[in-house]
């Protein structure tokens, strides 16, 4: 059997097998732009897209695909053949430069949001060098961008390597500033940890709701959910760490780093963590991830549920997005270091970070509204739905002495003058307490919290990267022009702290006081999907988004339409395979449940007129009304749906979902999941919450 060491990166044409196969001009080259964006010819491409098919080939792969993240959430693939016909009637493999540069998939079933007319169906996916080539499945898997022939986005990694250069341009004018002429590009890098849950797939398969939704949309409570707390960190089940190992095996051959894996809070729930990784790279293994854990998941008689909202009653899934931002010389630019120039340079990256957070609070919301999501933000499990910041204690502390120019109680109690005098040190391990905050400084990182468990990475960190890049590009203009970098990097950064310190908080964001205080201090609380995404057409997001080249104005349009279209059709098909298991499943259950009841009590009469049979009469009156109720709240829910289908504006329809049709799904639901607390179990139509989330052993 190999070891780890041995099969990691097995399936991946990484650095390793570069260096091996390419000519040494050729590797030099590619190199060349991996590391630093410059530009491929096509003589180079030719010899890469060669050394990777024999490669592939070798290793069993039989087509190649352009891999990409079109705006549907998930990862698209068209598979071509290497085969080719030789004259003597066989066919010989092949694959050209050209063929790993560029692809031509039609585009026109894609969202994209008014982006391409229809008779422009031709969209084309260029390649991502910075990301390795893996083979999956049999087939070498290209990382690439996708656009319209316009040139226009149609996917989430071209924004992501567009924010992520933006925030290069920019931190590099801030180090060139410090006297720094070494570093030659800065990179974000990201460590998102994945929650899921694993249920039985027999059990899943009976479900409509999980099948067609991914959560459930009916569900009395167990008698027993998380209450005792002993599922988090538990002894992994023997199925679950079957499925575990496996998983971790087939991720290690993708070169993906899978670290950390433990039980979570709620039963059945679990986590995964990579070890961080440059973010366009953390974005694709992240997606990768998703996918094989499902595949891993059915391959063991299991389903991975990725919704953030599987269950009601029990924590949701999320995903934190670890980030920092390093030099290309390793050095962490979030990292207080030991030096006075270290430490305002911290500083000064910390500062940018607080003010792109409190300046785009809007944005980081935007970036992770779904409608699965909006059942956790704001729950009392996930952060709240209005973003802050936590620092800790000892950094607001040091923070507020240099706002008001007074000595920090630290214990040197001296004031400080910045870029002269040391950061007094704080212990890192207090940094780390809070986790009810949606961005935390953990350290050296910040991890926001927000994210749902099945949203790609690419989103938040598109929006982060370039609200900092748009902080750090405001400070690069004022410090350029100073006559006296110090006092004017020193003012700046007092100017920061004060204008921006309402973001900052420390204490339970689970608390509901904390939202009136949020309230107070004017910070944005958008609730729902329909609430925020209107306003990434505000002027002042438009203005910065499309001043760093990360979006133009169509995309920013297109992707406001795609997002709420797909919160409109993602509530109404849930609102859908709600009707129809109440009317085809709930219904005929309770009705055949009351009929054994009434048949039991007939029979008992006939046997002796003197028995009451109260029992049967009272539950069957019982559920009689049950069903009367439900069908009731059935019809409610169809009419709304068809009064929502008449709503020609996603953004009119996103506001009637949320006032209306939200509401009349969860009275159904109301009804329906008490008629289940008095059903016999042997007549309700699917499997119970007890049964799916304590069924895995
Ligand atoms: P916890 O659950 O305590 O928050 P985990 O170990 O589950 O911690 O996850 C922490 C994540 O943060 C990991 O993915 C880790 O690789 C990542 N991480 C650590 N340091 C950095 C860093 N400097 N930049 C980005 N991510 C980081
Ligand atoms: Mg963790």
């Amino acid at each position: 059997m190999q070891t780890v060491p041995e099969y990691f990166g097995s399936l991946v044409f990484d650095d390793r097998v570069m260096k091996a196969s390419l000519s040494s001009k050729v590797y030099t080259s590619l190199r060349k732009t991996i590391d630093e964006g410059a530009g491929l010819d096509l003589s180079v491409a030719n010899a890469v897209a060669i050394a990777m098919k024999d490669w592939a080939v070798a290793n069993g792969a039989t087509h190649y695909t352009h891999w990409f993240q079109p705006l549907t959430g998930i990862t698209a693939e068209k598979h071509d053949s290497f085969i080719s016909p030789s004259p003597d009637g066989g066919v010989i493999m092949e694959f050209s430069g050209k063929e790993l540069i560029k692809g031509e998939p039609d585009a026109s079933s894609f969202p994209s949001g008014g982006l391409r007319a229809t008779f422009e169906a031709r969209g084309y996916t260029a390649w991502d060098p910075t990301s390795y080539a893996f083979i999956k499945d049999n087939t070498l898997c290209i990382p690439t961008a996708f656009c319209s022939y316009s040139g226009h986005a149609l996917d989430k990694k071209t924004p992501l390597l567009r924010s992520m250069e933006a925030l290069n341009r920019q931190a590099m004018r801030i180090l060139r500033l410090f006297g720094n002429t070494t570093v030659k590009c800065v990179r974000t890098s990201v460590g998102p940890e994945q929650e899921y849950f694993l249920v039985d797939r027999e059990m899943y398969e009976k479900r409509k709701d999980l099948m067609f939704t991914g959560r459930t949309l009916f569900g009395a409570n167990p008698p027993k959910g998380q209450e005792m707390d002993d599922h988090y960190f538990g002894v992994i089940k023997p199925r679950v760490a079957k499925f575990m190992a496996e998983l971790n095996e087939e991720l290690w051959k993708l070169g993906v780093l899978a670290k950390t894996e433990h039980n979570e809070v709620a039963p059945a729930q679990h986590e995964l963590a990579p070890i961080y990784t440059t973010t366009n790279i953390a974005a694709d293994h992240n997606q990768l991830t998703m996918e094989i854990m499902q595949k891993v998941a059915l391959r063991n008689g299991l389903v991975c549920l990725l919704h953030e909202k599987p269950f009601a009653g029990v924590n949701g899934s999320g995903k934190h997005n670890n980030w920092s931002i390093a030099t290309d010389t390793g050095v962490n630019l979030l990292s207080p270091g030991e030096t006075p120039y270290e430490n305002a340079q911290f500083l000064i990256f910390l500062c940018a970070v607080i003010k792109a957070v409190d300046d785009y609070q809007d944005l980081l919301r935007i970036s992770v509204a779904t409608a699965g999501n909006d059942h956790r933000l704001g729950a009392n499990e996930a952060p709240p739905a209005v973003v802050s910041i936590f620092l800790g204690d000892e950094l607001t502390a040091i923070l507020e002495a240099i706002e008001n120019g007074t000595p920090y109680n630290g214990t040197e109690k001296k004031t400080m003058m910045l870029g002269v005098d040391v950061l007094p040190n704080f212990a890192r391990d207090t940094t780390d307490r809070n986790r009810t905050s949606p961005f935390a400084f953990t350290g050296n990182k910040f991890e926001f919290r927000m994210l749902g468990s099945s949203n790609s990475i690419s989103c938040a960190n598109i929006m982060l990267n370039s609200a900092v890049a748009e902080s750090l590009k405001i400070y690069a203009d004022r410090l350029e022009k100073a006559d006296d970098f110090k006092t004017a990097l020193h003012q700046m950064i007092r100017k920061t702290i004060k204008d921006h310190k309402r973001i900052l908080f420390n204490g339970n964001g689970y608390d509901d006081e904390w939202i009136k205080e949020a309230e107070k201090r004017g910070l944005l609380n958008y609730r729902t999907t329909p609430d925020c995404i209107p306003h990434i057409l505000d002027e002042k997001n438009v203005k910065m988004l499309t001043s760093h080249n990360i979006f133009t104005e169509a995309e920013i349009r297109s992707r406001y339409e795609i997002t709420l279209d797909n919160y409109c059709k993602s509530v109404v098909i849930e609102a859908k395979t709600m009707a129809d298991m109440a009317r085809k499943q709930i219904l005929p259950a309770i009705e055949k449940y009351a009929a054994s009841l009434a048949e039991t009590a007939g029979a008992k009469k006939a046997l002796c007129s003197e028995i009451s049979c109260a029992y049967e009469t009272k539950l069957v009156s019982k559920l009689a009304l049950l069903a009367d109720g439900i069908a009731m709240k059935t019809d409610d829910l169809e009419a709304e749906i068809i009064r929502i289908g008449d709503i020609e504006s996603v953004e009119e329809k996103g506001y009637a979902i949320r006032d209306k049709l939200l509401n009349k799904m969860s009275e159904l639901r109301g009804i329906a999941d008490e008629a289940e607390s008095v059903t016999a179990e042997e007549f309700w139509p699917f499997p119970t919450y007890g049964e799916l989330l304590f069924g895995v052993r």
